[in-house]
């Protein structure tokens, strides 16, 4: 019994051993990643309900790893806020988006907005309005390309360094999103004390509304919020044409999802933008 424990112990420690190696080892590569230009913005197009046209898209980051392929967000993002690093690429995402809306903007002289995402660090280090400022100036951009999509918890930490950030982002013409709609912790009073433009409703509700009763209604119920705080509304994670027709039927302003367009490359994106105009 002794040596199955610490056969057990040994196995568990070299368990750990090989985990804590994986996670340094794309710690190290992360730290690398900008500078070996690893990291890309995808864009997934969003579709304004009403005219049925495309202008504005969102950008996700993806980063290239030269042994382990494509890593997404979910798996590297963790890791950037955890280790700081997530302010290099934060800066990284900004000025990217900017180059790209300055080169469609040039390429194709019409006015596709996009949208970055922000996480809760960015929101409270105090450098996140000039950084956008800089980015923008520099380029000669419009604010209102821009629009920044936060989520509840990013917001939460650090409460009144978030409300001044947003605020200022805003009264520069910067549009503020706030993202996975309905799944954070804080109470709907939030809504009223952040500077918020538009509402993304979650894809947790979006996926089962044509089929079940209680998302349809929360659904429903969110659509109306927003429009009675004038904001614009948006559905994420649209999969099917059912979902789609709910939505629309119940004034929704924009959907994303898989059922209009993926994530594409920048390139890619304005193949789908041009045939979509
Ligand atoms: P998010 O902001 O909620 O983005 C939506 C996610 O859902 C994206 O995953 C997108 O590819 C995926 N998606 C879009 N349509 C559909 C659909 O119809 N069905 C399904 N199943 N999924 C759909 P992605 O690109 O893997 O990004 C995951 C998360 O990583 C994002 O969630 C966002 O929180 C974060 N993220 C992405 N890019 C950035 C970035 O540049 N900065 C920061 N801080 N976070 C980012
Ligand atoms: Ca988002
Ligand atoms: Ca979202
Ligand atoms: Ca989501």
């Amino acid at each position: 019994a002794k040596d199955v424990g610490r056969n057990g112990f040994q196995f568990y420690s070299a368990e750990m051993n090989n985990r804590m190696r994986e996670r340094l080892y794309l710690e190290q590569s992360l730290r690398n990643a900008i500078g070996l230009h690893q990291l890309s913005l995808w864009y997934q197009p969003k579709l304004d309900l009403a005219s049925g046209s495309v202008k504005s898209a969102e950008a996700l980051i993806r980063w290239r790893h030269p042994q382990l392929g494509m890593i997404s967000p979910g798996d590297f993002i963790p890791i950037a806020e955890e280790t700081g690093l997530i302010l290099p690429i934060g800066a990284w995402v900004i000025e990217e988006a900017s180059r790209q809306l300055a080169k469609w903007r040039d390429q194709e002289n019409q006015d596709i907005r996009v949208a970055i995402n922000i996480s809760a660090y960015q929101l409270s280090h105090g450098k996140l309005t000039d950084q956008v400022i800089q980015a923008l100036d520099s380029l000669g951009l419009d604010p209102q390309s821009l629009t920044i999509e936060v989520t509840e918890t990013a917001i939460m930490p650090q409460m009144d360094k978030a409300v001044c950030e947003l605020q200022s982002l805003r009264e520069m013409g910067i549009r503020v999103a706030l993202d996975d709609f309905g799944t954070g912790y804080s109470s709907l009073t939030y809504l009223k004390r952040f500077p918020i433009d538009i509402l993304k409703i979650d894809r947790s509700f979006v996926s089962d509304i044509a089929d079940d009763e209680e998302s349809g209604a929360i659904v429903k119920t969110i659509i109306n919020l927003a429009h009675n705080l004038n904001m614009t509304v948006v559905a994420e994670g649209v999969e099917t044409e059912a979902q789609l027709e709910f939505l629309r039927t119940n004034g929704c302003d924009e959907v994303q999802g898989y059922y209009f367009c993926k994530p594409l490359p920048s390139e890619e994106c304005l193949e789908f933008l041009r045939c979509r105009r």
